[in-house]
C-alpha cells in the first residue's frame, strides 16, 4: 500500500478522471487517507468554478489591431517578394503567362538599352574602327541566331527592316523562351510543393 500523500499533479490526475495505469493505487490512498480526500475534493471544487466561469473569446480583430501598434522590421528582399506575389496572378497558367510577359518586357528593355548604347557608341565613336566591329559583330551574331531559330526566309524577311529588327526579333525569342522555363519551373515547384 502507498504509505505517502498524493503529489498534486497526482491530485490533478485524479480530478480529471484519468484511468491509466498507476491511479488505481492513488484512488485507493485517498479512500483511506481523510487528509488527501480533502484536497482532492477542494481541487474538485475548483474545477467545477473554473468549468462554470462564462467562456471568453478574444475578439477576431484583436490581433490585428495589436500588430497595427508594433513597428515590423521587415528586410527589404522580405518587403520586394510580398510585393511582387502581390502583383502575381493566383492561378498557375495566369502566372506562367505573367512570367513569359514579363520576361519578354525585360528582354525588350535590354534590346533597347542595348540600342541605346550603341547609339551612343555611334555618335562618340563616329570614326572609331572599334565601335563598328563591335557593333557588327553584335549583328552578325544576332542573325547567325536568327537563321538557326528561323531559318532562311523569315531571316529575310526581317532583314528589310535591318539589323536591329533581327536583333530584335532573337532577344524576344530568347526571353519568351527563358519566360516559359522559368514559368515551366514555377509550375513544377508548385505541384511538387501541393504532392
Ligand atoms: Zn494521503
Amino acid at each position: 500500500m502507498n504509505h505517502r500523500h498524493l503529489l498534486p499533479n497526482e491530485i490533478d490526475l485524479l480530478v480529471d478522471g484519468e484511468a491509466g495505469f498507476g491511479v488505481a493505487p492513488l484512488r485507493a490512498h485517498v479512500t483511506e487517507c481523510d487528509e488527501c480526500r480533502a484536497r482532492l475534493d477542494d481541487a474538485r471544487i475548483v474545477v467545477d468554478a473554473l468549468e462554470n466561469l462564462p467562456h471568453f473569446a478574444p475578439d477576431s480583430r484583436m490581433a490585428d489591431r495589436i500588430m497595427a501598434q508594433v513597428p515590423v522590421f521587415v528586410p527589404a528582399h522580405v518587403a520586394a517578394r510580398d510585393s511582387v506575389t502581390r502583383w502575381l496572378p493566383q492561378s498557375r497558367p495566369a502566372r506562367a503567362a505573367a512570367a513569359v510577359i514579363g520576361t519578354s518586357i525585360a528582354g525588350l528593355l535590354t534590346v533597347a538599352m542595348v540600342w541605346l548604347a550603341s547609339r551612343g557608341d555611334a555618335a562618340i565613336f563616329a570614326t572609331s574602327l572599334l565601335a563598328d566591329r563591335v557593333q557588327s559583330l553584335v549583328m552578325g551574331t544576332a542573325r547567325d541566331l536568327a537563321l538557326s531559330l528561323f531559318g532562311e526566309s523569315a531571316v529575310a524577311a526581317v532583314q528589310a527592316s535591318g539589323a536591329l529588327g533581327v536583333t530584335l526579333l532573337v532577344l524576344l525569342f530568347l526571353g519568351t523562351a527563358v519566360g516559359t522555363v522559368l514559368g515551366l519551373r514555377r509550375l513544377a515547384t508548385a505541384s511538387s510543393r501541393r504532392a
